[in-house]
């Protein structure tokens, strides 16, 4: 007899049809033996519409209200899907985060786990019960409510899986698994039999949202097996695994990723001294913006120019930090533009073999498309490029880096 933490997404549970049907694929397993926590999501849209509810009331709603109110949705669908098993002969119970103690720090809306205690569960499932968990939720060491971020259910599942010592966390989704990049916009897009934990890690912070980022992290730190699999449809799913093979036929790249929530600023003629960097970056991670991509250019007169990428929702605080340093360091100008994308392209394959970039880069000028910027690490190539281009980059790359799956494989 396994223990299975199963996570069932928004759009799997987004109606009440949609409940029963994930009642009784539950059932089958329980039937079959196992002992199942399942994690579920708020219904799809819920989240985002209790969000505009509060922007409503206010631009920026006090964080600690924020998740008082989003962590409702989940507490619906606990309670729902509980009834829904029960009607069909399954004991099973509902728990908040609060309830089972899923411990967090204070960070209200991006909060961490801490600790879980897994004692409440435990006594459950020896009682014969299916526990469904709310996902995205949990509580600090004071008794306030907190949320882990959005897309927070998957992490929520991850560590569940983790403090119980599961046999396997199952990610139900409504794709039947990781893509070799995201199969809405690439109708070539390939489902992954396996993908390394270091890979998904990238392909997530590069912007793949089928796992969230620290779900992922926490997987690979507590070597919880984990599998994304699709809600209503039979399949392998993908494996995220630790294992990285040493085949022959391992590909160069496994996926690419990329995201349209960046923003790009610009600071020109700065004057070319020691302690640029820090001048210009110091005050804006002093106001707790996050800096991605930077690229500092070789000096010319005595002056340089200086450009990073922070997220979106950053970008106007961003721009007037920067105006400010500009005036006080006597730079040019500064310029700022939004209608920027970054496309990554991710795999342990590219240890091994020479001349990735290049062939990324080829790719592109083959489509006319200009690089503005470029970042590099092991197992990995980003790119950022105009936002219009998007979608043609990440089709010419798919091609040009052989991941297109054969006609008769695509998915719909
Ligand atoms: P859930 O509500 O179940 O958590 P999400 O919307 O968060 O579902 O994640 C699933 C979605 O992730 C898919 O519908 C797909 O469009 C998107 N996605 C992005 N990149 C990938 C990828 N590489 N492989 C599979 N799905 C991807
Ligand atoms: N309901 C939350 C969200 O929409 C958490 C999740 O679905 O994982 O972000
Ligand atoms: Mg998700």
């Amino acid at each position: 007899m396994a223990l299975i933490v199963q996570k069932f997404g928004g759009t799997s549970v987004g109606s009440v049809e949609r409940i029963e049907q994930v009642a009784e694929k539950i059932k089958k397993f329980r039937d079959g033996g196992d002992d199942i926590v399942v994690v579920v999501s708020a219904m799809s849209g819920e989240t985002n519409r209790l969000i505009d509810l509060a922007k409503q009331i206010s631009d920026q709603p006090v964080a600690r209200e924020l998740d008082v109110m989003v962590s409702t949705g989940e507490q619906v669908t606990i309670a729902l899907l509980a009834m829904a098993l029960i009607k069909r002969g399954v004991p099973a119970v509902s728990f908040t985060g609060n309830q089972v103690r899923i411990l967090t720090d204070s960070a209200h809306t991006k909060a961490r786990i801490l600790q879980i205690d897994s004692q409440r569960i435990q006594r459950e499932l020896k009682a014969g019960r299916v526990v469904v968990v709310a996902g995205f939720q949990g509580v600090d060491g004071k008794g306030n409510i907190t949320t882990l971020g959005r897309g927070g259910s998957d992490t929520t599942g991850v560590a569940l899986a983790a403090a119980l010592k599961a046999d396997e966390c199952q990610i139900y989704t409504d794709v039947d698994g990781v893509y070799t990049t995201d199969p809405r916009v690439v109708a070539k897009a390939r489902r992954l039999d396996k993908i390394t934990f270091e890979e998904m890690l990238e392909m997530a912070s590069l912007g793949s949202k089928v796992l969230q980022i620290r779900a992922v992290e926490f997987a690979g730190k507590y070597s919880v097996p984990l599998r994304v699999l699709h809600s209503f449809q039979e399949g392998p799913g993908t494996l995220i695994t630790l294992d990285e093979e040493e085949s022959m036929e391992q590909p160069i790249i496994s996926g690419i990723a990329f995201n349209r929530d960046e923003a790009k600023l610009t600071i020109r003629g700065v004057p070319d001294t020691p302690g640029v960097a820090f001048k210009i970056l110091g005050p804006i991670s002093a106001a707790n913006v996050e800096v991605d991509m930077i690229v500092q250019n070789v000096a010319h007169d005595n002056t340089t120019d200086f450009t990073f990428t922070v997220h979106r929702n950053d970008y106007n605080s961003a721009l007037q930090i920067l105006q400010t340093i500009a005036n006080e360091m006597g730079a040019r100008e500064v310029i700022g533009d939004t209608d920027i994308a970054k496309v990554s392209i991710v795999g342990v394959g590219m240890r091994s073999h020479a001349g990735v970039a290049s062939r990324m880069f080829e790719a592109l000028a083959k489509e006319n498309i200009n690089i503005q910027m470029i970042s590099t690490s092991e197992i990995k190539v980003s790119v950022v490029i105009e936002e219009k281009y998007l979608e043609l980059a990440v089709r010419a790359l798919h091609t040009a880096f052989d991941l297109d799956a054969p006609a008769a494989k695509r998915a719909e």
